[in-house]
């Protein structure tokens, strides 16, 4: 498998006021290969977004790195930036709000191809929109109107064809439905299950709906207070979730896994800290009833437990058999 993005231990750290950091992500890594769907998965103020943005260099990392296509992103030359940004690319998720309501729909998607493909004549690139209003589920006639005269879910799909415009092979998606109405949000999902495939794209899906990130990820990193807390295969990942915090995420989703019977059920009890005074050792230790003396004070890493299957909890120091027999004795 081919490594298309890889994170290296990344810190993104922000000054608030005089002298307090926020830690929104904390010494992160994993890998994205090519032709997958990463899903990031979290409660809000986990670091998701951050990582996101940090991969496609709105943001400077604090420490560590970000490699694109064996490239450390933050030493992109400004004459090099163009190019970074016609091959990496983010949908957002307000799409009202990222798309210039003083522009007509066929002028937002046409800015980014007259940027990177400057040889076409301006016959050609109108001809490019109206492909593309079509590969996202509109028509030519789509392209004369406002952003303010479409629906929620046809704006998602602007936002799709603007980012596809420019024909990059890597896209953050990031909550790129929780704006919208249920009923359209898997169309949205299905809509970009298919350009996946028919484009040969990569996708970092960040969202807070495990359902969802179920539904069109690959393999799923699961995070909690700036840390990456568990990655796994999506099969692996529902059928036996290893942290503690993923497995109180699992057990809440609504309709229940039959693979998690009861007795391993977790309830997610009290409030998330604030990232500007998470706990010392194991940030999760404040909210896990299987927290220990060692929780308290060392911080756990991210740690291979099973094939392809890594989880960053001081239970599995012993391997996984022990760890379940130590959460079985307090469940
Ligand atoms: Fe709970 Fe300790 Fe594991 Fe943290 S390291 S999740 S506190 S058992």
């Amino acid at each position: 498998r081919e490594v298309l993005v890889e994170l290296q231990n990344l810190d993104e750290f922000f000054k608030i006021g005089k002298n307090k950091i926020l830690k929104a992500v904390e010494k992160v890594s994993f890998k994205i290969y090519r032709g997958e769907t990463f899903g990031l998965v979290g409660e809000s103020g986990c670091g998701k977004t951050t990582c996101g943005r940090t991969i496609i260099n709105l943001y400077k990392a604090t420490g560590g790195k970000v490699i694109f296509e064996g490239e450390d992103v933050s030493k992109i030359d400004k004459k090099d930036i163009k190019s970074f940004k016609k091959k990496a690319q983010m949908i957002f998720q307000d799409p009202y709000s990222s798309l210039d309501p003083k522009m007509t729909i066929g002028e937002i998607i046409a800015e980014g191809i007259r940027v990177h493909f400057s040889e076409l004549s301006e016959g050609e690139i109108q001809e490019r929109v109206s492909e593309l209003l079509k590969t996202v589920g509109l028509n030519a006639e789509h392209g004369a109107r406002f952003p303010h005269e479409l629906s929620g879910g046809q704006r998602q799909r602007i936002g799709i064809a603007r980012a596809l415009g420019v024909e990059p092979s890597f896209i953050v998606c990031d909550e790129p439905i929780s704006a919208l109405d249920v009923s359209i949000q898997a169309q949205v999902v299905n809509l970009l299950i298919e350009l996946q495939k028919s484009k040969a794209l990569t996708y970092l899906f960040i969202s807070h709906d495990l359902s969802m990130v179920k539904h069109i990820s690959d393999r799923i990193g699961v995070m909690y207070l700036g840390s990456m807390v568990e990655i796994s295969p999506k099969d692996k990942l529902y059928d036996r979730p290893l942290h503690p915090y993923t497995r109180a995420l699992i057990s809440a989703i609504p309709i229940p896994n039959p693979a998690v019977s009861s007795k391993d059920r977790v309830k997610l009890e009290g409030e998330i800290p604030s990232p500007i005074h998470a706990p010392e050792g194991c940030k999760f230790s404040t909210r896990c009833r299987y927290c220990g003396d060692k929780c308290k004070t060392c911080r756990p890493e991210l740690k291979e437990v099973d094939k392809d299957h890594f989880v960053a909890c001081h239970l599995y120091d012993e391997g996984i058999e022990a760890a379940i027999r130590s959460m079985e004795s307090i469940d």
